[in-house]
């Protein structure tokens, strides 16, 4: 199941200027965001739709990343071998989403 995150075109090009000053990819965003521009250029608070992949797959470029053998989610305890923010995969995904709903 797939569901859409709305932001404004200001807030995606926003999102993706941040993404991209911490040197990641935001080409699906800007892409998203022109498409909605173009469409409806009188309306800057037109929605832009991105899935909740493209949002968590955003969120995740600019956050910080820890890699090792001995780490430790801080939200569910489990260990990890790779946490996003402090927190492991699944976490950051759950995190991220309600965060923004
Ligand atoms: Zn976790």
């Amino acid at each position: 199941m797939t569901t859409a995150i709305r932001l404004s075109v200001k807030e995606a090009n926003e999102l993706a200027d941040q993404i991209e000053a911490g040197g990641g990819d935001a080409s699906l965003i800007r892409e998203a965001a022109g498409n909605v521009a173009t469409r409806a250029v009188k309306s800057p608070d037109t929605a832009v739709e991105i899935s909740d992949d493209e949002y968590v797959a955003a969120m995740r470029q600019k956050s910080p990343v820890q890699e090792g053998p001995d780490l430790k989610c801080a939200i569910c305890h489990s260990s990890a071998n790779i946490l996003i923010s402090g927190v492991c995969e699944e976490c950051f995904r759950s995190w991220m989403l309600s965060a923004k709903k």
